[in-house]
């Protein structure tokens, strides 16, 4: 019986996997997986979620392809199901206490091994869809720069809304706060039953604002205060909109009340957010902070290492240390060096050398290095096209032809480079960084009004390129 056969099949297709790629990582992917059902050339098998579906998917589904075709000596398709086993234990809470993340660490550097973390046994929920699949801890590089913070943020995955309430992570542009918080809502979903909310703060206020419009007030209260874990990205952006700050103030006591888990990101401690209600940072600093820095070398090697790896990409490991040594600034811009030379690699079919990552990486060394000195260089090009000096851009004065370039500057400071709006701040004359983030937007808004502000910005963008690159 056909049936038959390609049950035993799956079986051997198993065994081989299993001396292929050892016991421990056989044991996270595959023990999970069952076989379903078979007809003609098709093989059905079944996974507990759709997350783990798709991890094997990602990672294995050309091999145990092969493996079957192989073993059958004949095409065969695979079907990945996701099959709900019946009678699944309830998914445990973490076991381990909360004092003792166990995180291994090599020269400091870690990442988080698989099932330590994660009872990766049985989960049965599908993937929570406004998380990123693969911001996890388990992908999450851990180093001097984060120990503190990634630790905590275990932590408090293994038991939300117990002792650090709020958890306030903070740090510049692309140092993994996004990545660190969203890796605690995915733990806490794949592991117990607990209702997850991740926002950004724009998408908060924007539904904050149709909720007002629509007089739907009560929506919003029931969706975001009776939520047990809420996630909130980049409460930055809320400097000065006092309404929203106020809902914030109620929507935080509501859900500390209940003992349940607030996550923040900023990308400033709370000392230093303006234009903020002070009791709400009085709340923010009666939480667990901590800050991300910089990684050192080592830890950005092993980030883009891991990164090569789980995409299957095989860079050497001359390139990785060319990509770390030249780009320090921060993880995203690694990261993208890294897409760049894997999409290369990809669609011509090569090896990156390095000479090939060299020249492939030349555009964006030159621009991240630029993004070092450019706001300098923004200001010169945009006063010289407005005819007005580099000092008005940064003074005080507010009459239009002033205000506008000064808006427009900043407004291309934040386009162009990976400053942080307080640091732009900072550059025109010490304004705080609610008044860039104001300018910005100010700008955006203008696009829909004004026809030519879009060649505007153009042009201006070329010039800062060209004059940027002479210097
Ligand atoms: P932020 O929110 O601070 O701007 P993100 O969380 O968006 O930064 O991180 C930018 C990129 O760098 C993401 O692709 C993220 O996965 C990656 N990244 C940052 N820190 C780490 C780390 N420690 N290990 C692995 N990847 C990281
Ligand atoms: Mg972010």
């Amino acid at each position: 019986m056909a049936t038959l056969d390609n049950e035993a099949l799956w079986k051997e297709a198993l065994n081989q996997l299993k001396t292929e790629l050892g016991e421990r990582e056989f044991n996270d992917w595959f023990t999970d997986i069952c076989y379903l059902k078979s007809g003609g050339k098709s093989i059905a098998i079944g996974f507990p979620s759709a997350f783990h579906r798709d991890r094997v998917k990602r990672s294995y589904q050309d091999r145990i392809r092969a493996k079957l075709q192989k073993l059958a000596g004949k095409e065969i398709i695979l079907e990945l199901e996701v099959f709900a086993k019946k009678g699944v234990e309830k998914v445990s809470t973490p076991q381990k206490p909360a004092s003792s993340p166990s995180v291994e660490t090599q020269n400091g550097i870690a990442t988080v091994e698989k099932g330590k973390v994660s009872s990766s046994q049985k989960p049965k929920r599908d993937h929570l869809p406004q998380l990123r699949d693969d911001y996890t801890f388990e992908r999450y590089v851990i180093g001097e720069n984060n120990n503190f913070a990634a630790n905590a943020a275990i932590a408090i995955s293994r038991n939300p809304g117990t002792n650090y309430n709020p958890f306030f992570i903070y740090g510049g542009v692309g140092l993994g706060k996004t990545h660190l918080m969203q890796a605690i809502g995915n733990y806490i979903h794949e592991n117990s039953d607990k209702k997850v909310i991740y926002v950004t703060s724009e998408d908060f206020l924007n539904e904050y604002m149709e909720c007002i419009r629509e007089t739907k007030m009560n929506l919003f209260k029931n969706k975001f205060r009776r939520t047990d874990v809420l996630l909130i990205d980049d409460i930055q952006f809320f400097a000065a909109k006092w309404g929203v700050q106020e809902e914030l103030f109620h929507t935080f006591n509501s859900i500390l009340n209940a003992k349940n888990q607030v996550v923040f990101t900023c990308d400033c401690p709370p000392s230093e957010l303006k234009k903020f209600e002070e009791r709400l940072v009085s709340r923010f600093e009666q939480g667990l902070k901590v800050d991300l820095q910089p990684p050192r070398y080592e830890v950005r090697f092993a980030i883009i290492k891991s990164a090569a790896e789980k995409r299957g990409s095989s860079i050497p490991d001359e390139v990785i240390d060319l990509i770390c040594k030249k780009i320090s600034s921060n993880v995203r811009d690694l990261i993208g060096a890294l897409n760049t030379l894997v999409a290369y690699a990809e669609i011509m079919g090569k090896q990156v050398t390095l000479d090939i990552a060299q020249q492939k990486l030349k555009d964006m060394l030159v621009s991240s290095k630029q993004s070092n000195l450019s706001m300098e260089v923004i200001q010169k090009v945009v006063a010289s096209y407005f005819s007005v000096s580099v000092n008005d851009l940064k003074g005080k004065k507010r009459t239009q032809n002033v205000v506008f370039p000064r808006q427009l500057a900043m407004y291309i400071c934040r386009e162009m480079t990976e400053y942080s709006s307080t640091e732009i701040g900072e550059a025109f004359g010490g304004r705080d960084h609610s008044t860039v983030i104001y300018s910005f937007e100010k700008i955006r808004n203008r696009f829909v009004i004004d026809a030519n502000l879009d060649s505007t910005v153009d042009i201006l963008k070329r010039q800062v390129k060209e004059l940027g690159a002479k210097m």
